[in-house]
């Protein structure tokens, strides 16, 4: 079954890559005790970057681990409102009110939702508002019928049989816009006017993001960060070491243990710096 619909998405020209899967008591494919994502993270070494159409590549991969959740890179036919919360539906309700389109949408089996839009060119968004990330070029997605390490099960709403509809205005401006909580305003939406303020901004906007992350997403959302802040390092934006010390701190702050903290800052800015942003075009992987 998650063969059949890895081949579906295919077809539909979505790339797909083989994900961690959760076994009955919550435990990672993966093995490793400490995983953070269970049955979230990629199996292949390359990740994302060696997802694929070709049917032959994906029976390969489903015949060598036929219980790998399915996952799907965003950013080509469609990027993807991950919703984590009731709290982050409310807030994207609330933006879009009326404007909310039809289109494909998921129930994850976290308890949250995914709602498909036409890509709109630019990588991932975190904390996009509350509750709420956008996966753009460069992310993916865990897809139906992937199960989840709650022993839920993801499943379509709306199927994704239509295209995906264009993102709301207000949507689109949030997408494009300057990282929360600074949000400097005027200039080019396009480009960073201020590449030295975008990157103080971000710095403090994810620190902050840290700092007050829940137990239970913390190391998420400090790697989450580290990566963030790694494609700003991999720009010349920001210093390398006043990364890693600012988000030490944060992580300090929120109860995080040290040696976590540094083996996650130090992988989420090494695969950071490896997709620097261009300044010229935000946000693009
Ligand atoms: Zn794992």
């Amino acid at each position: 079954m998650l063969l059949d619909a890895a081949l579906a998405y295919a077809r539909h020209g979505i790339p797909v890559l083989p994900v961690h899967s959760p076994a009955a008591d919550g435990s990672c494919s993966c093995a490793r005790p400490e995983c953070e994502r269970p049955g979230k993270h990629p199996r292949l070494r390359h990740g994302l970057t060696d997802a694929s159409v070709d049917p032959r590549r994906i029976e390969m991969w489903w015949a060598r681990w036929p219980a790998a959740n399915v996952g799907l890179r965003t950013g080509i036919v469609m990027d993807v409102a991950d919703v984590d919360s009731p709290g982050g539906w409310h807030g994207l309700r609330h933006l879009l009110g009326d404007a909310m389109p039809v289109g494909p949408q998921v129930r994850t089996g976290g308890g949250g939702w995914h709602f498909w839009f036409r890509p709109l060119g630019y990588g991932n968004r975190v904390g996009l508002l509350p509750g709420v990330d956008w996966r753009g070029a460069g992310g993916y997605v865990v897809a139906p019928p992937s199960r989840h390490a709650d022993r839920t099960t993801y499943y379509w709403v709306t199927g994704p049989g239509a295209a995906p509809p264009e993102a709301p205005a207000a949507l689109r401006e949030l997408v494009a816009g300057p990282e929360p909580p600074g949000r400097p305003g005027g200039g080019d939406r396009r480009g960073i006017v201020h590449p030295d303020r975008y990157a103080s901004v971000a710095l403090a906007a994810e620190a902050d993001r840290v700092a007050r992350a829940p137990v239970g997403t913390r190391n998420d959302t400090l790697n989450r960060a580290a990566f963030a802040l790694g494609r700003l390092v991999g720009a010349g934006l920001l210093d390398p070491a006043l990364v890693t010390g600012e988000l030490a701190a944060a992580a300090r702050r929120a109860g995080l243990g040290r040696t976590e903290t540094t083996r996650t800052i130090r992988s989420g800015l090494t695969a950071g710096r490896r997709q620097p942003l261009d300044p010229g075009r935000r946000s693009v992987a």
